[in-house]
C-alpha cells in the first residue's frame, strides 16, 4: 500500500471542449502522479501534485545516457459512465521486466496500479466520453543523479501523466501502409528490443522518417541479424492470417511484448482459431501472398487496439492484402476488445480494473 499525499490545483484548467480535436499527446491534466527512489531507502513520498515543469540538473543522467523506462496505457469511459483500465497489471509486470534490464530499481506491481489508479481517479473528470476517445496514461521512470559517470543511477523519478485523446479511427476502422525496413534494424536478441525505453524510439525515427518520405506510415521491422524476419511495427506487434491460421512472431528478445498481443492471441483461441508463435520470414509472406493464402494483416498496440494493413512494401514488391480493405478477423478483434474496454461486452477473462 502507497501512502499517497494528494495536493489538488488550486487553478484548474478548463477542458478540451471539442473532443473531435484532441489528437493525441498533446493536453494534459490537471495532476500528476510522482514518486521518488534513493539507494537505501527505496521508493517514498508518492504524491499527487499540480502538473507542472520539473527541475533537474542538466547533468542528470537520463539526459546523457538515456536510462529511463515508459508504459502506456488508457483509462476508458464506458457507455454507463464508469471508468475503466484495461489489465494494468500487466504493464506493471512489463515495468519490472524493462526495469530489470535497464538497471532501474524495480517497483511492487500492486503499488504501480495503485499509483495509476489515484491519479486516475483524481482526474476522472478529464477521462473524454465520445466514442473512441480515452485518456492515455503514460507511467515513466528517469535516472535523476547528477553524475556524468556511466552507471547505474543511484536516485530516479517514477512519474505518471495523463493525456486525453481523440479516437484514433474518426470514421471507421482505416487500413493503412506498412514499408518493411531492409536497411536500418531496431533491436538484435540481447539487446533492449522487449524493453519499453526511449532508446528503441531514437533508434527508429530514421527510418519512420524514410517510411514517410516514401508515402508509408509506419516502418515494418525485420530481425536484426539476418534481416529476413518480420519483428514488429513502429508502436505495434504485428499478425498474419495465412490459410486460415493466424500466426505472429514469437517473443525472442528482440520484440516488445504487448498486451494487446497478448490479449488478441487469447481470444482468437477462445474463438476455436489456430494461433501460431513462430518465424516467419519476408519470403514466406511475399510467397502466401502470390498465391493468394495471405488474407488479412493488422497492428496490435493500445493506441488503435487493431490497426489494418491495406498495403505492405519489401523492396520493389508491393502487396495488396486481400481486397485492400479491412479483414473479417481484424474487425472482429477491434469490436471484441473495444467492447471488453467500454464494458459492452462481457469481460470473461478478468481484464477490467475499475478506477
Ligand atoms: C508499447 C509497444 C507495443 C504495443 O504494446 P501494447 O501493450 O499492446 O500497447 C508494441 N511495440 C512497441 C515497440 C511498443 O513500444
Amino acid at each position: 500500500m502507497l501512502d499517497i499525499k494528494i495536493t489538488k490545483t488550486a487553478n484548474p484548467k478548463a477542458k478540451p471542449q471539442d473532443e473531435s480535436k484532441l489528437g493525441f499527446g498533446k493536453v494534459f491534466t490537471d495532476h500528476m502522479f510522482v514518486m521518488n527512489y534513493t539507494e537505501g531507502q527505496g521508493w517514498h513520498d508518492a504524491r499527487i501534485v499540480p502538473y507542472e515543469n520539473i527541475s533537474l540538473s542538466p547533468a542528470a543522467m537520463v539526459f546523457h545516457y538515456g536510462q529511463e523506462m515508459f508504459e502506456g496505457l488508457k483509462a476508458y469511459r464506458g457507455k454507463d459512465g464508469e471508468p475503466r483500465l484495461f489489465r494494468p497489471d500487466m504493464n506493471g509486470k512489463r515495468t519490472n521486466d524493462t526495469n530489470k534490464r535497464l538497471c532501474i530499481p524495480e517497483l511492487p506491481v500492486e503499488d504501480f496500479v495503485e499509483a495509476v489508479k489515484a491519479v486516475v481517479k483524481v482526474d476522472e473528470d478529464w477521462i473524454p466520453t465520445a466514442e473512441g476517445t480515452s485518456l492515455y496514461i503514460r507511467p515513466f521512470i528517469i535516472a535523476t543523479d547528477e553524475f556524468l559517470g556511466v552507471a547505474p543511477s543511484k536516485t530516479y523519478m517514477f512519474m505518471i501523466i495523463l493525456s486525453p485523446s481523440g479516437a484514433y479511427y474518426s470514421s471507421g476502422l482505416a487500413p493503412v501502409g506498412i514499408w518493411i525496413e531492409d536497411d536500418y534494424v531496431r533491436a538484435v536478441r540481447g539487446g533492449i528490443g522487449f524493453a519499453k525505453t526511449g532508446g528503441n524510439y531514437a533508434a527508429s525515427l530514421a527510418a519512420q522518417v524514410k517510411a514517410h518520405d516514401g508515402g508509408y506510415s509506419q516502418v515494418l521491422w525485420l530481425d536484426g541479424v539476418e534481416r529476413k524476419y518480420i519483428e514488429e511495427v513502429g508502436a505495434m506487434n504485428i499478425f498474419f492470417k495465412i490459410d486460415g491460421k493466424v500466426v505472429t512472431p514469437a517473443l525472442s528478445g528482440s520484440i516488445l511484448p504487448g498486451i494487446t498481443r497478448n490479449s488478441v492471441i487469447t481470444l482468437c483461441k477462445s474463438w476455436g482459431l489456430d494461433v501460431e508463435e513462430r518465424k516467419i520470414s519476408v519470403d514466406e509472406l511475399l510467397e502466401a501472398q502470390k498465391s493468394g493464402k495471405l488474407e488479412e494483416v493488422f497492428g496490435t498496440g493500445t493506441a488503435a487496439v487493431i490497426s489494418p494493413v491495406g498495403t505492405l512494401r519489401y523492396k520493389d514488391d508491393v502487396m495488396t492484402i486481400g481486397d485492400g480493405s479491412i479483414g473479417e478477423l481484424s474487425q472482429k478483434l477491434y469490436d471484441a476488445v473495444t467492447g471488453i474496454q467500454n464494458g459492452t461486452v462481457a469481460d470473461e477473462f478478468g481484464w477490467i480494473t475499475q478506477v
